[in-house]
């Protein structure tokens, strides 16, 4: 076989909007900066093995490096290579650990910018607590929530102008004319909501909720407030339940008063919540929610906090999701101060993987690891982490960790 028509056969390819994954599918990988090394090689080890496990040699996954971050910086002198978008671009999948956002110029966040080049529009974190791990809640096992964040609007559009700058002069006497006073000294943040990216956002979450039989998604807004951009949002959000999902959805109203509060088998209730209500709603009643969906800047509070009811972010995984683009990566940065010392948690990345074989339909190797994973943390097999809070815990470095994680699958 040539190398072109090799790669041919193991790309990834969308058909009428299916996945189609061919048996062994190259995967694209970001080894990352700092600890991204360490726990990048435990995740493929684990990843392989429970490839392996499952599919004896049917399947297999063809790893295939691609520069981003300080190492490509060193090969290459850029950040993030042409060559390594292209590839994204071409195997329509990839995996992440995590890069640091280089200071003095250039591109302000990596992590940013894959976003906005693939139009990774959606941000997945699931969250679910593993039994034995450190908490700081009584009740963490009702955790099991799945957050769909904007990724590409809000805030964090990055439209912002300084205090005392020309455009924020410019901006201050046009809003001035229109009857808004700015304080002087202000600066000026903008916070784009559009139909357009609000509603792909919803359709997605409840997209999920539907095939993984989730029983409720909740639009989380701030449109007491902001009415024009987060009101706005949750209004657009039912809009496409009611339009697009309407044999699936009920409403809140509809569940009181024609359900008896009790939400029929393959239904699916769409409410909505205040986000400041949401927080607390999500500290004493976590079992009463199962998909959120919202806008940035409020999933990025919620998705932390929530990762923290059930241990915190090293054990929590994420997906930056376009659509017909997927990357997968741990939540938290490179702790630098641990770089090279086979020590931190490989759990948040090796649950990326598991996300990236739900997505590619490998779903037999993602249990696996699942529960795997389950069982390690149950005998106190950790690292550090996880180690300093756990009475009687072995203390494990990260690459015996997955090799623990591996021996357990058996
Ligand atoms: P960080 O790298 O997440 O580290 C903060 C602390 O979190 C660590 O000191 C450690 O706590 C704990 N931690 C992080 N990863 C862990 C793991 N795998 N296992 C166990 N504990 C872990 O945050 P940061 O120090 O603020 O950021 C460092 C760099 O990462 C920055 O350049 C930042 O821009 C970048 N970053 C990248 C991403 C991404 O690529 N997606 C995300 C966030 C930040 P203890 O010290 O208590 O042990």
């Amino acid at each position: 076989m040539t190398t072109k028509s090799m790669a041919e056969t193991e790309k990834i390819s969308f058909k009428d909007g299916k996945i189609i994954v061919p048996n062994k599918v190259m995967i694209p990988f970001i080894e990352g900066d700092g600890t991204g090394p360490d726990i990048t090689k435990a995740t493929k080890k684990v990843l392989d093995a429970a490839v392996k496990a499952i599919f004896g040699g049917e399947k297999q996954i063809i790893w295939h490096e691609i520069l981003a971050g300080e190492k490509a910086f060193n090969k290459t002198n850029s950040w993030l290579p042409e060559e390594s978008l292209q590839i994204i671009r071409e195997y329509k999948i990839a995996i992440k650990g995590p890069l640091t956002t280089p200071t003095g110029g250039g591109i302000r966040s990596l992590n940013v910018a894959l976003r906005q080049i693939f139009d990774l529009y959606a941000c997945v974190r699931p969250v679910k607590y593993f039994e034995g791990v450190p908490t700081p809640t009584k009740h963490p096992e009702k955790v099991d929530i799945v957050i769909f964040r904007e990724n590409t609007e809000d805030v964090y559009s990055g439209i912002e102008f300084k205090s005392g700058s020309p455009e924020m002069l410019k901006l201050s006497d046009l809003l001035k004319s229109m009857g808004y006073e700015i304080r002087t000294g202000s600066g000026l943040g903008i916070k784009p909501i559009s139909e357009f990216a609000s509603k792909r956002l919803v359709r997605m979450a409840i997209q999920y909720a539907i095939k993984n039989k989730k029983p409720r998604v909740t639009l989380v807004h701030k449109g007491n407030i902001m009415k024009f951009t987060e009101g706005a949002f949750c209004e657009w959000g039912y809009e496409v339940s009611k339009q697009e999902f309407g044999f699936y959805t009920i409403t809140e109203e509809d569940l009181n008063k024609k359900y008896n509060g009790v939400i029929p088998p393959g239904k699916i209730l769409v409410n909505d919540r205040i986000t400041d209500s949401m927080f607390q709603q999500l500290l004493i009643r976590p079992d009463e929610y199962s998909v959120i969906a919202t806008t940035n800047l409020n999933g990025d509070y919620l998705s932390d906090a929530c990762a923290a009811q059930v241990g915190g972010l090293g054990l929590a995984p994420g997906a930056n999701l376009g659509d017909e683009i997927a990357i997968f990566e741990a939540t938290h940065g490179t702790a630098p101060k641990y770089a090279n010392q086979d020590k931190v948690n490989p759990t948040s990345m090796i649950l990326s993987g598991v996300m990236m074989f739900e997505y590619i339909g490998w779903t037999e190797a993602a249990e696996l690891i699942v529960n795997a994973l389950r069982k390690t943390i149950r005998q106190k097999h950790v690292t550090y982490d996880l180690e300093r809070q756990m009475p009687g815990a072995t203390l494990l470095k990260t690459s015996e960790f997955a090799d623990a994680v591996i021996k357990n699958m058996a």
